[in-house]
């Protein structure tokens, strides 16, 4: 059987580094997946300036770091699956460390404009506006559906949608050297190998990965050839 073509468009846009935001347009809705970082965001509000909803994979800041922003201009609501850290943001401290570095430098003025974004923005997102679980839709017509794949932070969803056999997949599956892999920054080995086999059950044939160019899964094995 031959599918009717999809009922939604899929837009890839760069962000900062090798990070990507999307944005699924179905006929009602406007889901941004990802927004990133400010400067990238904005021209994209400018084409598509009535999103409907903002959905974070993870709270890592190369991927929510506008999500606040793009909630000010569009009153779009931010949605992400519950974190288990509430207090510290789920990476390596020297990673930390670094970012305030940056920061710093970024206020005081060493950056190009785009660096200077550092300069307002928030290390760790304070809040969302509701929580997604697995098997949720983040879509009215039920298209696209939430998968709990925790591992590279205690929150990391992917979107996926049977029909289409299309996965977000966040940082799990990341891209950014045309080298499609699993991601290395691994906070709970035990969750993510869980999330891998979890997965490696899905019929995917398109990855839209956190970093990279989406690209085609013509088989899982390759995800462990990396
Ligand atoms: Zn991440």
């Amino acid at each position: 059987m031959k599918l009717s073509s999809p009922p939604f468009e899929i837009f890839v846009y760069p962000s900062l580094g090798t990070s990507r935001t999307y944005l699924i347009k179905t006929k009602s809705e406007k889901i941004l997946i990802d927004p990133g970082w400010p400067s990238f965001v904005l021209p994209i509000l400018k084409s598509h300036p009535d999103i409907s909803l903002i959905v974070l994979t993870h709270r890592h800041y190369d991927h929510h770091g506008a999500a606040p922003l793009v909630n000010k201009l569009t009153r779009a609501p931010i949605v992400a699956a519950a974190t288990a850290n509430t207090t510290a943001i789920e990476i390596p401290p020297v990673h930390t460390f670094i970012f305030k570095l940056i920061r710093s430098w970024a206020r005081a003025g060493f950056f190009f404009p785009r660096l200077t974004d550092f300069a307002n923005i928030a290390l760790k997102l304070q809040s969302v506006d509701a929580i997604l679980k697995d098997g949720d839709f983040i879509d009215k017509s039920g298209l696209f559906k939430v998968v709990s794949t925790p591992g590279h932070t205690s929150d990391s969803i992917c979107i996926y949608s049977p029909k289409y056999q299309i996965l977000f997949s966040g940082d799990t599956i990341v891209n950014p050297f045309n080298k499609p892999r699993w991601v290395r920054l691994i906070t709970n080995r035990q969750q993510f190998s869980d999330t891998q086999h979890k997965i490696a059950r899905l019929q995917i044939k398109k990855v839209y990965p956190g970093h990279g160019e989406p690209f085609l899964l013509t088989d899982a094995k390759m995800l462990y050839e990396h």
